[in-house]
């Protein structure tokens, strides 16, 4: 069974990043930069960000972090985002999710430049999305799609099962897949909290994608011989005998599943590391579209 090892994968992406970033600084250029944006201070928030950040630096990227307080006015954001908009040293805008409940997520998504938005959220990149055309994939489906790449997994003609249907992750997924591309070619099912016989419809899948926040959900009898399984699932679990007091679990049972499985994720050091891989990328990709046009 070959595990699907996000560190190897992410490494090779970064690797090539900084080759270029590297160039850039040679010819004298500046490099891509990112700006995230971090309302409130909800744990797993500031470790995805912190992690952006960090990649960025080891990846020679320009990156600002911008915080603000959990109960700041929505159009204090708007503007910040909207400053970000108008500065040309600025290549990707990201603001992480989720927000406090008095903010309106589509509003702040819609706000954000679609040529700057390298998480890949706005309606105007989803609908690129789903027809096919050139945008910013989101950054989960993105890295998986490099993942499934680095390791040659084969996808054409094979039965994906995406569990989950959310914008950031399960419902792009599963166009992707489905598209013409070439980690794509899949016959794709898409379930979701209200799907029957799902335990059935894994049974039957060459690839399982599980996005869907409910740890070791996907179990060894759901898993066909030689299945591909791609673990999305962050959850924090309670564990006294960890340092921070909780560890990560994924949405796959990962000792039941690796028995029939030829290939999977691990949680962690799997998609997580993938996503700031894709996000990245968006970001070379936003520098490179406004350097050229
Ligand atoms: P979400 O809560 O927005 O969506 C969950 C989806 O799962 C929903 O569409 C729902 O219909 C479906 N679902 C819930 N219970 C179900 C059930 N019993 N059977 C079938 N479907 C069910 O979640 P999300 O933002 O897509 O994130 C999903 C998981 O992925 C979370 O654990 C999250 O932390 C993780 N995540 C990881 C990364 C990464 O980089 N690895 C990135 C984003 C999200």
């Amino acid at each position: 069974m070959l595990v699907l090892d996000g560190k190897i994968a992410s490494a090779a992406v970064k690797a090539t990043l900084l080759a270029q970033t590297q160039a850039l600084k040679t010819a004298g250029k500046r490099t891509p930069h990112l700006a995230a944006i971090l309302v409130g201070n909800n744990g797993a928030s500031e470790t995805y960000v912190a992690s952006k950040v960090k990649n960025c630096e080891e990846t020679g990227f320009e990156s600002t972090l911008v915080r603000l307080d959990a109960d700041i006015a929505e159009n204090v954001l708007l503007e910040k985002i909207i400053e970000f908009n108008n500065n040309p040293l600025v290549d990707g805008i990201l603001v992480q999710l989720p927000l406090p409940k008095h903010i309106d997520e589509a509003k702040v998504i819609e706000t954000i430049n679609p040529s700057k938005d390298v998480d890949g959220f706005h309606p105007a990149n989803v609908g690129r999305l789903v027809q096919g055309l050139p945008t910013f994939i989101p950054a989960t489906p993105y890295g998986i799609l490099l993942m499934l790449e680095h390791f040659n997994i084969p996808t054409k003609g094979k039965n994906a099962v995406v569990i989950g249907r959310s914008n950031i992750v399960g419902r792009p997924m599963s166009i992707l897949l489905s598209s013409n591309i070439p980690q794509g070619n899949c016959t794709v099912t898409l379930c979701h909290s209200h799907t029957t016989h799902l335990k059935s419809i894994c049974a039957q899948a060459d690839i399982i994608v599980a996005a869907l926040g409910a740890p070791n959900f996907v179990t060894g009898d759901m898993v066909k011989p030689g299945a591909v399984i791609i673990d999305v699932g962050i959850t924090r679990v309670e564990d006294p005998t960890s340092k921070k007091g909780f560890r990560i679990k994924g949405d796959v049972n990962y000792e039941e599943a690796s028995v029939n499985a030829s290939a999977i994720t691990p949680v962690p050091g799997g998609v997580g590391l993938m996503t700031i891989a894709g996000l990245l990328k968006n970001t070379m990709k936003a520098y490179e579209a406004a350097h050229l046009s």
